[in-house]
């Protein structure tokens, strides 16, 4: 990584530390094996044991809990770090810590006494489950209802692509508990749902890229679900809850565009000072020095974001807005700096013997997932008027 990068942002002793434990790990365990895996599109088993050692899995929930308690600021940096090795890792942690939070959150105080520990270290894993086949962006249509039985929950539906639910065992899975509300979010409702008789994965689905991670269609037939795992323990909170932890998973979202976009420049940077055309390295020809000088910008541009994001999101404050700008404008960055690389590399960049055509398939998902940045402009506008009251 530039020097430039590492000096953009300060950093404390103590995250030095992490992410110094963290580069070794990424650089010895992990970066020998991506493209095997990724090939293969092989779930990282051996991998995931050892970042369940490290304490990844926990690494932002309360030590009170067995967690790591790092800030977002020092996530952002983690999620940063792996991305630029491998993208599907930082997927394996997110949607799983998306969870954990929203339980430590907004759960009771026995949800958490109860299932925070085994999130930490990674016994119980997984995910979110919103998206349903018709609905993504418009989560309040979903159609997956919850119906009170005695002392269970009897859940039917459909939902797609959920990560982590092949190999994970737990989601909190977001229900319509009062199909009829109106406001449609006071009937919706999270619950968390280990796996059991009636919950099924129908299906793994084939991706463009982010391969290795588990990524499922999922079909609930009279699932029961003890009512005490209710977040909250209150119907008609789900959405609200969920929003809020969607925040954090945007700032993990930008984290990784902005991973992307930095591999595609340390990538480019290298390649284009050892490649020679017409008798000098390629990095000498003005044409690529633009296209180098923009893509080190959006790379410094896009880090500062993030890490002003992950501050508000530190401070506890709403940060839809902050949120929103990182992972709309990281996110665009990583897919212009892996689209830059590729016509850096010419014809190598097109090779599935380098790295640079996976940074280019795995960019894409970040524009659409944990919000389109459709969405995400959206609520930037809306924030910045209700911000700016005249
Ligand atoms: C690899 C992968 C992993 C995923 N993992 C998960 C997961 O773990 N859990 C989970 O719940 N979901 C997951 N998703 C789903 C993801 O969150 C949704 O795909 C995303 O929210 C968009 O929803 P959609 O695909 O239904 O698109 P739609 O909502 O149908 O949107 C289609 C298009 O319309 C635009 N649009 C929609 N509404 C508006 C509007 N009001 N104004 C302007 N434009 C609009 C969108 O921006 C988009 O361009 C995953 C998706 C992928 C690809």
């Amino acid at each position: 990584m530039s020097q430039m990068d590492d000096n953009a942002v300060e950093q404390s002793e103590d995250d030095t530390l992490i992410l110094d434990m963290l580069d070794r790990f990424l650089k010895s365990e992990v970066k020998p094996h991506v493209h095997a895996l990724e090939k293969a599109d092989e779930y990282p088993s051996e991998i995931v044991e050892q970042m369940k050692e490290m304490g990844l899995f926990g690494c932002l929930i309360d030590p009170k809990y067995g967690g790591l308690g790092l800030s977002a600021r020092t996530y952002a940096r983690i999620v940063e770090r792996m991305s630029a090795v491998w993208m599907s890792l930082s997927g394996i942690i997110n949607s799983h810590l998306i969870m954990a939070m929203t339980v430590q959150r907004n759960g009771t105080e026995e949800q958490k006494a109860k299932f925070l520990p085994r999130f930490a270290t990674g016994e119980l894993r997984g995910g979110i489950g919103l998206t349903e086949p018709d609905c993504g962006t418009d989560l309040q249509a979903i159609r997956t209802t919850a119906r009170l039985e005695g002392d269970h929950y009897v859940v039917n539906g459909a939902k797609t692509w959920i990560t982590n639910s092949l190999h994970g065992n737990c989601l909190v899975l977001l229900v319509k508990t009062d199909p009829a509300a109106d406001p449609r979010h006071k009937g919706m409702s999270l619950l968390i749902s280990e796996k059991g008789p009636g919950f099924q994965v129908s299906r793994k689905l084939e991706k463009l890229g982010y391969k290795g991670i588990d990524t499922c269609e999922l079909n609930f037939d009279n699932y029961r679900v003890p009512a005490d795992r209710l977040v909250g323990g209150v119907p008609g909170r789900g959405l609200q809850h969920i929003l809020g932890g969607l925040e954090l998973g945007r700032i993990n979202v930008a984290a990784r565009g902005l991973g992307i976009a930095v591999a595609a420049l340390d990538a480019s940077v290298a390649y284009s000072q050892m490649r020679k055309t017409f008798g000098k390295p390629i990095c000498e020809h003005q044409a690529i020095q633009l296209k180098l000088g923009e893509m080190a910008t959006r790379v410094h541009a896009a880090r500062l974001l993030v890490d002003a994001a992950a501050q508000a999101y530190d401070r506890g404050q709403r940060c839809d807005m902050e949120a929103g700008m990182a992972k709309y404008f990281a996110t665009e960055a990583g897919m212009e700096n892996s689209s830059e690389a590729m016509r850096i590399h010419g014809a190598y960049g097109y090779s599935k013997e380098f790295d640079i055509e996976r940074l280019y398939r795995d960019a894409p998902l970040l524009v659409i997932g944990e919000g389109t940045n459709e969405l995400q402009r959206i609520i930037i506008a809306k924030q910045l008027i209700a911000r700016s009251p005249v």
